[in-house]
C-alpha cells in the first residue's frame, strides 16, 4: 500500500473498502449469473444472446479485478471467499432456473439496474473526497449503463419476432 496515495483519500478508508468489496461481491455474482445464463439459455436468438451474455460476464470479471486492485491500493483485503459474497452484495444473484431468453434476459436487466444504481450512489459519495476510486467507479458504471441497453435491445428485437 503506498501511504501517500492512501493519506489523500478524503473519506473514511475502512468504510470505503466495505464499500468496495459489496460491489466486488456484486462483480462476482453478475459474472456466474451472465456465465451460467449463457450456457443454460433455449430460444430465439439463443446464439446472439449467448455471445452477448458471455461478452458482459468477461466485463464483470474486469470489474471485479479492478475493485480488488483498488481494495487492495487502500489497505484493505478483497473478499476471501464466496460465502463472503452472499454476505456483502447489495444487488445478490438470480439463479437462471428457467432458461427461456425472455426470463434470462428479465433478469440480468435487473441486476443491472441495481448496479447502476448502486455505482451511481458511491460516485455521489466519493466526489471530491477520492479521485481516483471515483474515477475507476465512473469507468465501471459507463459498462453498467452499456449492458443495460444491449440487453433491452434484445428485448425489442425479441417483441418484434412477436
Ligand atoms: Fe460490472
Ligand atoms: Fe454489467
Ligand atoms: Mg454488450
Amino acid at each position: 500500500m503506498g501511504t501517500k496515495g492512501r493519506e489523500i483519500v478524503g473519506t473514511d478508508v475502512e468504510q470505503l473498502v466495505g464499500q468496495l468489496n459489496s460491489a466486488l461481491a456484486d462483480e462476482w455474482l453478475a459474472y456466474y449469473q451472465y456465465w451460467v445464463g449463457a450456457r443454460v439459455l433455449k430460444g430465439p436468438m439463443r446464439g446472439a444472446l449467448a455471445a452477448e451474455l458471455t461478452e458482459h460476464a468477461g466485463d464483470e470479471l474486469r470489474h471485479a479485478e479492478m475493485l480488488a486492485g483498488r481494495i487492495i491500493q487502500l489497505g484493505g483485503a478483497p473478499l476471501l471467499s464466496p460465502q463472503a459474497w452472499y454476505e456483502a452484495t447489495g444487488c445478490g444473484y438470480d439463479a437462471p432456473e428457467d432458461p427461456a431468453v425472455r426470463v434470462v434476459l428479465a433478469q440480468n436487466i435487473a441486476g443491472e439496474q441495481c448496479a447502476i444504481g448502486a455505482y451511481q450512489k458511491l460516485l455521489d459519495g466519493l466526489r471530491g473526497k477520492d479521485e481516483v476510486t471515483f474515477a475507476m467507479v465512473a469507468e465501471i458504471l459507463a459498462d453498467e449503463v452499456e449492458h443495460e441497453e444491449d440487453l433491452q435491445a434484445f428485448v425489442e428485437d425479441l417483441a418484434m419476432i412477436g
